[in-house]
């Protein structure tokens, strides 16, 4: 049988140092720096273009203006299908490069002039951990946060720019990657356990708030041959991406089976083996088809075998202690779908063929082949 799901472990690329032990021991970290390239000097006048050295007198005042803001920067974005701006003699900037096109940006950062008189850097240190321009990141809600805190709680980013006066001043401009429950639509039920919705919604953070790198997965969902391409159930990842500044609206997910809705990459879904037919379905489907046809078919109004769709009827081949990938009851009856070979868990035992197994009201069971739910062909 062809499944998709998220495998229960990353088996592909090893992880990271510094994300197989603790995030950090505590210790206070003050940020560092990795001097930009030698070509981005020389970028003169571009976007990109090192500022000029700041004299004394302007270093400091600088200097005291970073010491004592709350918030020295604001990045306000600009929807792209408002007429580009000026603000004063520059054009607002454009931020491309956020996860998918339609993320792009106009924004301006606020006190300009004091955000483009910092020196920009590629990379800035935390802890022992060197982060680059275009990584995700963790951020602490406040400086004072232990960092050794939950990681799913904590918040996730991508840095955009990294700008600063010296090492105790370093800035990191920003988009955030949000969880769904932190977006006004809420989670939904397709929505898997460790899913980023990317967005163009920009802030920029002093540099002391970041709790260490991220790898954020992109995972294609179209991308059916490539199984290697689903993300690991203790990966982060992100499929679908949130135009915060724009039109406030998601991109499309690849909607799937009878009830015409995304996948959850952590429930398992089958396709047809049917060559004309080659539907995608989920397990959770599957099983609701079969309890209620188990129901109707238990209905004293029902004449009996006339329940559509029914397979062939045999005794349950599993044994009792294994684990269905999905189930479905109502009152007293249950159906229970099992799929050879799952679950692909350490330490569960995994089902050794495909069935369904049906417990009735009175609890008899029978168990029956696991058939598409469109064309009705035995799933193998
Ligand atoms: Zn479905
Ligand atoms: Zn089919």
């Amino acid at each position: 049988m062809r499944t998709k799901k998220a495998p229960s472990q990353a088996k592909r690329a090893k992880p990271r140092a510094s994300q197989s032990k603790p995030q950090t021991n505590g210790t206070p970290r003050t940020p560092t720096l990795k001097p930009p390239k030698a070509p981005e000097r020389s970028a003169a006048r571009s976007p990109a273009a090192q500022p000029a050295e700041l004299s004394e007198s302007d270093r400091r005042r600088l200097h005291e203006y970073l010491e004592l803001a709350e918030r020295p920067f604001l990045v306000h974005t600009v929807p792209a299908s408002r007429k580009r701006k000026r603000s004063g003699a520059h054009p607002m900037q454009v931020q491309e490069d956020l996860f998918e096109q339609r993320l792009s940006v106009q924004y301006e950062v606020k006190p300009r002039d004091k955000w483009e008189s910092l020196r920009r850097y590629k990379k800035f240190t935390v802890g022992s951990e060197s982060i680059a321009t275009g990584e995700c990141i963790l951020v602490k809600h406040d400086e004072t946060e232990d960092p050794r805190m939950d990681i799913h709680s904590q918040w996730k980013a991508k840095v955009l720019e990294v700008r600063a006066l010296d090492q105790e001043h370093v800035y990191i401009r920003l988009s955030w990657l949000n969880r769904p429950e932190d977006l006004p639509s809420g989670r939904k039920d397709y929505h898997g356990k460790n899913e980023l919705i990317p967005t163009n919604q920009m802030d920029i953070i002093d540099a002391m708030a970041v709790n260490g790198a991220l790898p954020v997965r992109h995972w294609d969902e179209q991308a059916d041959g490539d199984e290697q391409s689903m993300p690991a159930e203790d990966e982060f990842f992100w499929r679908q991406t949130f135009d915060f500044a724009n039109t406030k609206s998601f991109s499309n997910l690849r909607r799937i089976c009878v009830d015409d809705a995304p996948q959850n990459p952590d429930e398992l879904i089958v396709q047809c083996s049917n060559g004309e037919c080659r539907k995608w379905m989920h397990v959770r489907c599957i099983a609701k088809n079969a309890l209620e046809r188990a129901i109707a078919s238990q209905s004293p109004n029902q004449p009996p075998d006339s329940s559509p769709k029914k397979g062939k009827l045999k005794n349950p081949a599993n044994n009792p202690n294994l684990t269905a990938v999905a189930d479905a009851t109502k009152g007293l009856t249950t159906a229970e779908v099992f799929v050879k070979g799952y679950p692909d868990r350490p330490n569960i035992e995994p089902a050794e063929e495909d069935e369904i197994v049906i417990t009735t009201e009175t609890g008899e069971q029978y168990s029956e082949e696991v058939r598409c739910l469109f064309c009705e062909t035995e799933v193998e």
